[in-house]
């Protein structure tokens, strides 16, 4: 049975409050729009939900979960012992035959971007304009000097720690000082530089200095466990409380969208959505609508947002909606250690859980064509005390001089994850499921993926070439991961709603407005025409700042007008 809210009809709607929903939300309230936001999950308490340095020991199955519940590695669970019941634990989606596909969904407030790693490398121009340089598909509809205040306006609210480097595929932005580099790092950095690696530091969105009311990190190495003093970037540290503030700002939480409203021209109206404490679907009214359900779920929505005008979807005149699916294949391209740290005591500079450094693309920069493979890839060196050392199940003996042992390489082990971009292919889509539905009675969608040979030469010539860094550092290697992880695994998917001056071709404008319903706009990766070798937030981020600010100016014009 639908229930229609009482009469109240927002400027806008809001899907979503991770990176693209947030950072929609906060621009739009601050610019005194009233906001309506609908979240799939709960709030979060970071004072109970987030890890707030418990440790192992202190947890009651010391840290690995409670084995009664459902296995964790079923794709799209990753709850932990720390945080239980903030990832999605129903699968909302199915593959097609011969496709694989991992879906982790945080439906809580701020959703991913509280859990997230912060690497926030910009996109540079070698990115919008690829097509043009190897012939691969096209270019963006948009050039990065359009871009580029945008990223600097978020580097600033935001806090990025890196430094300066003047690399070709990473234009530099406004940064706070830099991590300082672990042991570990400056070794390999050395057998790096012997075979023309770049190895740097990465640009990362937690703080070396106190920053717009946030304590600088303390190191305690739990983020991705959430931080409890607000020391990385999250939408529900940063963007909602902000939103709030407005008093513009009405979230409704386990609220989940289910389609959009059309009026009787065909344009957005409002959102249907199911209140999942009563299991009642509610209608809620809006003189726009962004949607920022994060790429593959925004696709769900719009597929399932069926009508007399949109049969195939709304704003899918083009087809497009939900094509051009992409992700990066990620996978473990090199293991080892390096004897020369045996024994070093462990320091806070050798926290774990850190993505302190990184290889930006150093690949096909001079010619486009050089490699065996078009675009690039980049890699993250990880490596250091690490809580839980993996390398203690395989060491052999018991007793003090087995723990003696365990310590003594505590700081040695060293490995490298490669962040490779699928290409746009007409084989990788998602779609509904005609038969599969959801607990809700929503058809699931359909995830139709597989790696293409382009990526796996990449994923190929990472191996080679972190296997001899790890040499050239005078560290042994242990050998690489078989397979690459998982499609879906790096939660960097990209291009359901595409980007694109023609209507015919692409689903949205350059400002991430749909081309056939003129008050839907779209703030996530979806909107993404290609995935680069540099991870999504603070592009999704930047490019939610462009959209909404246009939007902004379309109800300034009356193009919308004011509820
Ligand atoms: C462990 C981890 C490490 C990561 N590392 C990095 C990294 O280093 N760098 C990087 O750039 N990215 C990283 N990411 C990915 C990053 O978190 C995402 O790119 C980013 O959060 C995407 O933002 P989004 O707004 O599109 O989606 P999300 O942040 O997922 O937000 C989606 C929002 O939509 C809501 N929602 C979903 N479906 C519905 C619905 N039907 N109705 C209502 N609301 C809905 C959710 O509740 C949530 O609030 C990482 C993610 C994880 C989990
Ligand atoms: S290491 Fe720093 S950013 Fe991460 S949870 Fe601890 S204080 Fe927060």
């Amino acid at each position: 049975m639908v229930k229609a809210m009482p009469s109240q009809v927002y400027d806008v709607i809001v899907i979503g409050t991770g990176a693209g929903g947030g950072m929609a939300i906060k621009t739009l309230c601050e610019a005194g729009l009233q906001v309506c936001a609908l979240n799939a999950g709960r709030r979060l308490n970071p004072e109970k939900d987030f890890r707030n340095h418990r440790m192992p020991w202190e947890m009651k199955f010391r840290g690995f979960g409670d084995p009664a519940r459902p296995s964790d590695n079923n794709p799209g669970f990753v709850d932990t012992e720390w945080g239980p019941n903030i990832w999605e634990r129903e699968v909302t989606f199915t593959t097609a035959p011969g496709s694989t596909w991992m879906w982790p969904r945080c439906f809580a407030v701020g959703g991913k971007t509280n859990f997230w790693g912060r690497s926030s490398a910009r996109f540079g121009d070698i990115d919008f304009r690829a097509a043009s340089l190897d012939g691969y598909d096209v270019d963006w509809p948009l050039t990065y000097e359009e871009v580029a205040p945008y990223y600097s306006r978020v580097e600033r609210m935001i806090g990025v720690s890196s430094s300066v480097q003047n690399r070709p595929s990473n234009p530099d932005g406004e940064y706070l000082p830099p991590f300082n580099f672990r042991c570990l790092d400056h070794i390999l950095q050395k057998g790096a530089e012997k075979i023309g690696v770049p190895y740097l530091h990465d640009r990362i969105a937690q703080l070396t200095e106190n920053h717009e009311g946030f304590p600088r990190c303390h190191f305690c190495g739990a983020c991705t466990f959430g931080c409890d003093t607000g020391s990385f970037f999250s939408s529900s540290w940063r963007f909602v409380p902000k939103a709030e503030a407005t008093k513009n700002l009405h979230l409704r939480t386990e609220a989940m969208a289910k389609n959009i409203l059309v009026d009787e021209n065909g344009m957005a109206k409002g959102v249907a959505y199911i209140d999942r404490q009563t299991k009642q679907e509610v209608e809620v009214y809006g003189r726009a609508v962004v949607v920022a359900a994060s790429c593959v779920e925004s696709a769900r929505i719009m597929l399932n947002s069926k009508s007399r005008h949109w049969p195939n979807g709304i704003a899918n005149s083009s087809g497009q909606l939900g094509r051009n699916l992409c992700d990066h294949l990620y996978g473990e391209s090199a293991r080892g250690y390096l004897p020369q740290l045996l024994g070093q005591p462990s320091f806070p500079d050798s926290v774990g859980d850190n993505t302190i450094v990184w290889m930006p693309r150093w690949q096909n920069l001079k010619n486009p064509r050089e490699e065996k493979f078009i675009r690039g890839y980049s890699v993250y060196p990880g490596g250091g005390c690490a809580e839980y050392p993996w390398y203690a199940t395989q060491a052999e003996g018991f007793g003090s001089a087995y723990k003696r042992d365990v310590k003594r390489r505590y700081p040695t082990p060293v490995s490298f994850t490669v962040q490779a971009p699928s290409l746009r292919s007409d084989s990788n889509f998602v779609d509904l499921d005609p038969e599969a539905k959801d607990h809700y009675g929503i058809p699931k969608v359909r995830i139709h993926f597989q790696w293409d040979e382009n990526v796996l030469k990449m994923w190929e010539h990472s191996k080679e070439v972190c296997a001899e860094i790890i040499r050239k550092a005078g560290g042994v290697c242990e050998g690489s991961a078989n397979e690459p992880l998982i499609p879906g695994w790096s939660l960097h998917e990209t291009g359901t709603c595409r980007m694109g001056d023609d209507p015919k071709h692409a689903v949205t404008n350059g400002f991430g407005q749909t081309h056939d319903v003129q008050n839907l706009y779209v703030c996530d990766a979806s909107v993404f025409l290609s995935c680069t070798d540099k991870t999504t937030t603070i592009s999704i981020m930047a490019f939610t700042l462009r959209t909404c600010e246009h939007l902004i100016e379309n109800f300034r014009r009356e193009e919308h007008k004011r509820a």
